[in-house]
């Protein structure tokens, strides 16, 4: 069984396309870890292209809580802010109450769970190893995908409770990586941010499970990033958050 992950796709309908097709004949079925929308420009079109693959399971982030009036987006920087008010005046009143209706997390799959931000709280970044160590001892789980930092790659618990961090540095004619599980440790995984990259690699992030090998493979695609900007310009949406896609940080 192959299970392809989505995460982070912030309304981003260019990268989210570029994604899908590359994917395609490539999986069995679907996960989507959260922040369908937010930042981007398509927040209608890329909520309708998800609902489409029909997910197994999909989760909220903090991006379509704000976006949907679940919360306020107080604790969101200006920019943010700003999109996500923005978001939530162009959502259609059957995606809004799509949106309300996500799963919290930890979701179950199989023999995996999935979360937007931590195994302890949906809204907490992993960022460190500290962190990545205090969640997978909650974790019931060996493998738990996980979105939020918009970082691909994730942590590993190893036999013991020694740490390590899952680095994932792709060149940029490298399409992917394969990480190969090992039964005695316990995994956070990030498989990357589609609409809103975050580490260095401007390209869209995402990821699949290959249930009977054990295997994640992480994989980057490139996105006509300029499309994207300019429907973000034609929206008005905050400058920096146009900016940023070029460079993926
Ligand atoms: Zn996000």
């Amino acid at each position: 069984m192959r299970t392809l992950i989505l995460s982070d796709i912030h309304s981003n309908l260019t990268a989210l396309e570029a994604v899908l097709e590359q994917a395609q004949g490539k999986y069995d079925r679907v996960i989507c870890l959260g922040d369908i929308v937010g930042y981007g420009p398509d927040p209608n079109e890329v909520i309708q292209r998800v609902r489409g693959l029909e997910p197994v399971a999909t989760v909220r982030g903090n991006h379509d809580k704000a976006c949907c009036g679940i919360t306020n987006a107080e604790d969101f920087n200006t920019v943010a802010r700003a999109a996500a008010s923005w978001t939530r005046q162009q959502l259609t009143p059957e995606n809004l109450a799509y949106l309300r209706q996500l799963d919290v997390g930890p979701a179950p799959v199989d023999d995996f769970q999935i979360v937007h931000g931590s195994i302890r709280d949906e809204d907490e970044y992993v960022f460190t190893p500290r962190e990545a160590g205090e969640n997978l001892e909650l974790a019931k789980v060996g493998l738990t995908f996980c979105g939020h930092t918009h970082f691909q790659g994730g942590f590993a618990r190893r036999e013991g409770g020694r740490l390590e961090v899952l680095r994932v540095r792709m060149e940029p004619g490298v399409a992917w990586a394969a990480l190969e599980l090992n039964p005695a440790s316990r995994y956070l995984i990030n498989p990357g941010s589609i609409g809103q990259p975050r580490d260095g690699d401007p390209r869209a992030g995402f990821g699949f499970y290959e249930s009977e090998k054990r295997t994640v493979e992480y994989w980057r695609v490139p996105y006509d990033i300029e499309a994207t900007q300019q429907r973000m310009r034609a929206a008005q949406l905050p400058e920096p958050l146009i900016h940023r896609l070029s460079h993926g940080r």
